[in-house]
C-alpha cells in the first residue's frame, strides 16, 4: 500500500494518479475536511474558497486533470481587473492608455517597466532579446537591486517596493530577482483591450477536489487522521503510524508521499528544509454591495492589509446568491506581528477601519458576514539561492528508500505556489513510485 500525508490537492492528485496505474493508495488527512489551503466555506450560492483563488493561462495540468474528471467545460477565462491605490487615488492598471495616463511615472518610467515586461533588456540603449531566458542566471541577484537596474529608481520606489513589502514584509530584502522574473512570465495571458485573463472554474475549485475525492474513492481517504510517525527497517520504508480518535493506527506501506509542508516531512523523518514560510491571514467579507470596480486591489499607501481582492468583480455575485465578496489579505512574517495575535472580532475591526480609510462609502450596516482563516504557512520566502533548498520528490537518498515528497517546498511550486503547482507535485511524486516499483 502506498500511504499518501496530506489530504489537499498534491495529495489527492497523486493518489488519483496512482489509483488510475492500479496502485492501492490510501490518503491520510489530518483534518475534518479536504482540501487543506483550498478549502472553502458556504455562501448563499456556490461555496468560496477561505483563501483566494483563481488560474493563470500558462498553467494547463491542472486544466488536463479538470478536463480528465470531466470539468472541463467548467474552467472559465474572464479578466481580473488590476488596479493600484496611492495617494488617496484608484488606478486601473490593465489598458496600455491606462498605464500611460499613470501620473507617478515618466514616460521613460513606463517604457523601462514595458520593456521588462515584454522580456526586453534596454540597458546600455541597445536592445537584448535573451538576458532573461535563465531564470537561474538571477537566483543570486537581490529583488531590490534588479529591480532598481532593470527599471528606474521611480518605478521601483513607487511600484515594486510597496508589493514587496505586502508580499514578504521585511524579508523582501533576501528575495531573488529569479522569483520577480518568473512571476512576470508566469501571469500568461492578458488582453490587450480589457486586462489580464484568469481563470476560475464554475462552482468554485471545491468542485475539482470532490471529483479527485470520487475518482480515489472516499473509502480510500482517511480525515481526521494525523499521521504521526513513519518506520522504516534496513533502510526501506516500512510502517506509517496515525492517530485518530478511535487512537493510534498502524499500516504495512511500500512507500509513503509526504503531501504536505516541509514542517511535516521534518517531524515524520528529521529531514531538515531551510526554506522559510510566511503566514497569512485572509477574511472573507460578505457585503450587500459592490466596494470597487476592480478583482485585485495593490495598495501603497497605508493600510493594515497588503491587498484588497473583490472576488466578486471576477465572477458575478449572483454564483452566490448575490453576496458580493471581498478577500482581506494580509502576509505574516513572524508571530508576533499584530494582526496574527488579535482575535477574529479584532481583525474584522482591523479591515474595517482600513477599508474605511481607502472608501470613505464603505457602509459596515451592509456587510453580511466576516469568515477569518489563518495559517501559518501558506507561502515559501521565495529567497536567494531557494532552487538549491528544493527538496526532492525522491528521498531515497536522503531518509529511506520509498519515501517521496510532494509538498509546497517542492520544485513543481516555484516561481509561485499554486494550486496547479500541487497537481504537478503529485503527480511527478506517483510518477516515481510507479518508476520505482515497475
Ligand atoms: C493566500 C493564498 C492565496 C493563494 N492563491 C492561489 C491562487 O490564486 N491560485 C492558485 O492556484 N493557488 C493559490 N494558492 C496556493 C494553493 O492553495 C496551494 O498551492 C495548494 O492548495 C497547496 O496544496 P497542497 O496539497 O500542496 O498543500 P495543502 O493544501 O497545505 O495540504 C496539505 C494537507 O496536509 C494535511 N496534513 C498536514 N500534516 C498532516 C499529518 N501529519 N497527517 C495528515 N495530514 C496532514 C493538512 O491538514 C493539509 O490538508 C494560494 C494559497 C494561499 C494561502
Amino acid at each position: 500500500m502506498i500511504g499518501i500525508v496530506g489530504g489537499g490537492i498534491a495529495g489527492l492528485s497523486a493518489a488519483y494518479r496512482l489509483q488510475q496505474h492500479g496502485y492501492e493508495a490510501r490518503v491520510f488527512e489530518a483534518n475534518d475536511d479536504l482540501g487543506g489551503l483550498a478549502a472553502v466555506y458556504e455562501t448563499a450560492g456556490d461555496p468560496i474558497e477561505k483563501f483566494y483563488h483563481h488560474l493563470s493561462k500558462s498553467e494547463e495540468t491542472i486544466v488536463e486533470l479538470a478536463e480528465e474528471l470531466g470539468l472541463g467545460e467548467a474552467i472559465e477565462w474572464r479578466i481580473g481587473k488590476n488596479a493600484y491605490y496611492i495617494d488617496d487615488e484608484v488606478h486601473p492598471m490593465d489598458k496600455p492608455w491606462e498605464i500611460l495616463s499613470f501620473p507617478h511615472w515618466s514616460i521613460y518610467d513606463k517604457f523601462r517597466l514595458g520593456m521588462l515586461t515584454l522580456d526586453i533588456d534596454v540597458r546600455g540603449g541597445v536592445p537584448k532579446f535573451d538576458t532573461y531566458e535563465q531564470l537561474d542566471d538571477f537566483e543570486d541577484v537581490p529583488v531590490e537591486q534588479f529591480a532598481r537596474e532593470h527599471t528606474t529608481q521611480n518605478v521601483y520606489e513607487t511600484f515594486f517596493e510597496p508589493l514587496l513589502d505586502a508580499k514578504f514584509g521585511d524579508r523582501k530584502q533576501d528575495v531573488s530577482a529569479a522569483w520577480l522574473l518568473g512571476r512576470i512570465k508566469f501571469r500568461g495571458e492578458r488582453d490587450l483591450l480589457k486586462g489580464e485573463v484568469l481563470g476560475y472554474l464554475d462552482g468554485g475549485f471545491g468542485r475539482l477536489l470532490d471529483a479527485l475525492v470520487e475518482a480515489v474513492g472516499r473509502e480510500n481517504i482517511e480525515t481526521g487522521t494525523r499521521v504521526t510517525g513513519i518506520d522504516s527497517k534496513d533502510r526501506q520504508v516500512t510502517k506509517l503510524k496515525a492517530q485518530n480518535e478511535t487512537g493510534e493506527l498502524t499500516y504495512d506501506v511500500d512507500n509513503v508521499i509526504i503531501a504536505a509542508m516541509p514542517n511535516v516531512l521534518e517531524e515524520l523523518t528529521g529531514y531538515t528544509c531551510d526554506i522559510d514560510f510566511q503566514g497569512t491571514v485572509c477574511s472573507v467579507i460578505s457585503i450587500q454591495n459592490r466596494l470597487m470596480d476592480t478583482y485585485w486591489l495593490n495598495i501603497a499607501d497605508e493600510a493594515p492589509f497588503g491587498a484588497l481582492i473583490e472576488h466578486t468583480n471576477f465572477v458575478p455575485p449572483d454564483r452566490y446568491g448575490g453576496e458580493h465578496l471581498l478577500y482581506v489579505a494580509r502576509y505574516i512574517q513572524s508571530p508576533e506581528e499584530d494582526v496574527w495575535q488579535q482575535t477574529d472580532d479584532e481583525i474584522r475591526e482591523t479591515w474595517f477601519s482600513g477599508i474605511e480609510s481607502l472608501f470613505p462609502s464603505f457602509d459596515r450596516s451592509r456587510v453580511n458576514w466576516v469568515q477569518t482563516a489563518r495559517n501559518p504557512r501558506t507561502a515559501p520566502v521565495y529567497e536567494r539561492g531557494y532552487l538549491d533548498m528544493v527538496i526532492p520528490y525522491d528521498l531515497s537518498d536522503q531518509i529511506a528508500n520509498g519515501i517521496y515528497y510532494a509538498g509546497m517546498a517542492s520544485r513543481a511550486q516555484y516561481p509561485e505556489r499554486s494550486l496547479n503547482g500541487g497537481v504537478e507535485a503529485g503527480f511527478n511524486s506517483a510518477h516515481m513510485v510507479m518508476m520505482e516499483r515497475k
